[in-house]
């Protein structure tokens, strides 16, 4: 039977130990490359305007994840409010940038786990949980004292110190981030993040460090390892050809990935051509060639 690896971190205390260090880190905040310096226990906010208390925006089980995530009863999404990331033309805007969503307590973030895990989802799914890493590790002693015992996900932008995700080493068994752009330029416009492919590109070798190829049970539901999503962007703009080739040949040529065909001008878009308007069939099927020119197999959704 499968037992997630945040069990045995709580049995030998390190958990305990991980939440200080995280919280430490909050008195003078550089849990994201953001690195803004705002010390959040005392309430003052950086770049993504969460203080000492984590945002939710809501919780639910979700059936339009990666099939893996899914299975039957779908992946229990948590979706925290604001972001570090803050692209322009973010898919979720009202939630990442206007703040949807209300302040919540440790105890009920931990009981939001709990009731996804007792209606039947095959994990509890943290969505852009980058810049509230803390509140969330406060929350997990409470829920394995109180049952939890499925996979946690990491469902990220993709934009994460390697720092912070040290401290996240067997606490999480499954990754999954967005590798956005391959070009500096295009991430300083579009998310004001000139460092972002390098960063990710970091965090990535991390992750996979970590967890791994994705490995699935005989129900084809996810146990553990990295998936990446991949957002294909009008005129190639997300440099698609490149992360694809960075992830066969300096992750794995096995890492599982979504190369996603959904974007729509969402936020800010309209204000920054081409991104005014959604992909072609033609874009999609281009990236989906460089996904396979790289020699990538695992396509979500893609049959070989
Ligand atoms: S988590 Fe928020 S406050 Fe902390 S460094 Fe990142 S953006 Fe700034």
């Amino acid at each position: 039977m499968f037992v997630p690896s945040y069990i045995k971190l709580h049995e030998i205390n390190e958990l305990r130990k991980r939440v200080e260090k995280a919280y430490e880190i909050l008195k003078g905040c550089k849990i994201c490359p953001r690195q803004c310096g705002v010390n959040r226990l005392a309430g003052e906010k950086g770049v993504c305007q969460v203080g000492k208390l984590p945002m939710v925006s809501s919780y639910h089980p979700h059936f339009g994840e990666e099939r893996p995530l899914v299975g039957r009863h779908g992946s229990g999404t948590i979706f925290l409010t604001f972001c570090n990331l803050l692209c322009v033309y973010c898919q979720n805007y009202e939630i990442s940038h206007l703040g949807e969503g209300s302040e919540v307590s440790i105890d009920e973030l931990t009981k939001m786990m709990l009731y996804l895990q007792k209606i039947g989802c095959h994990n509890i799914n943290f969505v852009t949980p980058t810049h509230v890493v803390p509140q969330i590790l406060a929350a997990l002693p409470h829920a394995i004292e109180g049952g939890l015992s499925v996979s946690l996900v990491y469902n990220s932008g993709g934009y994460e110190r390697v720092e912070t995700l040290k401290l996240l080493d067997g606490v999480f068994d499954i990754y999954m981030p967005d590798f956005k752009y391959a070009h500096p330029a295009v991430a300083k416009r579009f998310s004001k993040a000139r460092d972002y492919p390098e960063v990710a590109k970091a965090a990535l070798r991390e992750m996979h460090r970590q967890v791994g190829d994705l490995v699935l049970d005989e129900d084809g539901i996810a146990q553990r390892g990295l998936l990446v999503r991949h957002l294909v962007l009008p005129d190639g703009l997300a440099g698609t050809r490149e992360i694809m080739r960075f992830l066969a040949q300096e992750i794995s040529p096995n890492t599982y990935v979504n190369v996603m065909d959904q974007y729509r001008p969402c936020g800010q878009a309209h204000k920054y051509p081409p991104l005014n308007r959604p992909i072609t069939l033609k874009e999609f099927q281009d990236a989906v060639n460089e996904a396979f020119e790289a020699s990538l197999r695992r396509l979500d959704g893609i049959t070989v």
